[in-house]
């Protein structure tokens, strides 16, 4: 079927972990959904270690299953060197043993969250990119894509950290930090001090994580405080026997937010809407909760007559407030480092 024939309740742009669980959100409570997603899967994203307090939402999605059976690396916490000894923070235990966090492949991961919205009925448009959106008497009304046009009661913002909507209706996006980027690579080989748990270590002019992601393959990520330069073979000392993988990444991971999260016809989620630094190291599941909470809220307004006002301004509130709510725990955090950056 061409796109052009689709009127969907809603289109989500970007198959990420966000634009999944606002999929399988939204299919669930029998709304109607279009999907387009630029890359081929399977496609490398960074993000790996998942707090175990993501488990719920997973099982919430439908998809604990196949993300358990996915045989990721799992680990009990992990080791912090900020301003004094390393130590070792579990994530926690109750009375069935310890918490265990993810080294979820993200690859893989969101794979298989993108199959539990196609099982659902979501129909997936893959490769397919969203060009601009459609706007009807200043309501966003569908979206332009490379395959055609999507018409929508409500569009999803689900395209990750450039902020595709937000831009393209000249929201503005406020930075709560100066700019900071996050650079990253992978080295292969064995490295047993990594073998247990990931770490994270700070010194004068940052921090570094560490952590194996699958066997036989480590991730570093290498962030920056001052404005000191990355050194161009820069490896953390517990790698210097691995291979490192000559590609090296990097992504801009300024605090920052956009204005208006929703609006008429509109939702921006996961890293469309905000974005904090690896060290909150809370992104996915960040993603997941309001990818399910957008999802949630188009239903109560579609499905139940729910006042746009209430479920767009309830939104707002919401992500606001835990965005606000996280920027304060990082500022804390790193006014405990050696030499706290004067911005925090
Ligand atoms: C170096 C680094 C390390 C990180 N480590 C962690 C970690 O350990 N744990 C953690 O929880 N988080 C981590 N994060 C954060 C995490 O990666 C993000 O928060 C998470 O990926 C956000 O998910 P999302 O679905 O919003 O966006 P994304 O995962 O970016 O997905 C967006 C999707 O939209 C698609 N897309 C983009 N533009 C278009 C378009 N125009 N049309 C159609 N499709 C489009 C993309 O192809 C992509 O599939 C890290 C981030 C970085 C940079």
């Amino acid at each position: 079927m061409s796109p052009k024939m689709v009127k969907a309740d809603v289109v989500i742009v970007g198959g990420g972990p966000a634009g999944s669980a606002a999929a399988i959100q939204c299919a669930r409570s029998g709304l109607q959904v279009s999907m387009v997603e630029q890359a081929a899967f399977p496609r490398h994203r960074p993000g790996e270690t998942l707090h175990p307090g993501i488990e719920p939402l997973l099982d919430q999605l439908g998809v604990a299953q196949p993300v358990l059976s996915a045989g990721f690396l799992r680990h009990r916490g992990h080791w912090v060197q900020w301003s004094g000894d390393r130590r070792f923070v579990p994530f926690g235990e109750d009375a069935t043993g310890p918490w265990m966090g993810f080294q979820a492949w993200r690859s893989e991961f969101d794979q298989r969250l993108l199959q539990q919205a196609r099982v659902l009925g979501v129909k997936v448009w893959q490769p397919c990119r969203a060009i601009r959106p459609i706007v009807e008497s200043n309501q966003v009304a569908g979206v332009f894509t490379s395959a055609g046009p999507l018409y929508a009661n409500f569009v999803i913002d689900a395209a990750g950290s450039r902020h595709w909507l937000a831009r393209q209706l000249g929201l503005s996006i406020d930075s709560r930090s100066p700019r900071l980027v996050a650079h990253y690579g992978y080295a292969e080989g064995s490295c047993s001090e990594r073998d247990q748990a990931p770490a994270i270590v700070a010194d004068t002019h940052g921090w570094t994580w560490t952590a194996r992601v699958q066997p036989r393959l480590y991730q570093w990520t290498r962030l920056l405080l001052t404005p000191t330069k990355l050194a161009p073979d820069f490896l953390p000392p517990e790698f210097h026997a691995l291979i490192p993988q000559p590609k090296r990444h990097k992504a801009n991971v300024t605090w920052r937010m956009a204005n208006n999260l929703a609006g008429p016809g509109y939702f921006l989620i996961g890293d469309a809407a905000t974005v904090l630094d690896p060290a909150s190291s809370h992104g996915v599941l960040k993603a997941l909760m309001s990818g399910i909470m957008a999802g949630h809220l188009i239903a109560q307004r579609l499905r139940h007559n729910r006042s746009r006002h209430s479920v767009t301004q309830g939104y707002c509130q919401w992500v606001c407030d835990w965005f606000n709510h996280d920027v304060n725990k990082l500022k804390v955090l790193y006014h405990d480092l050696p030499n706290p950056p004067i911005w925090v």
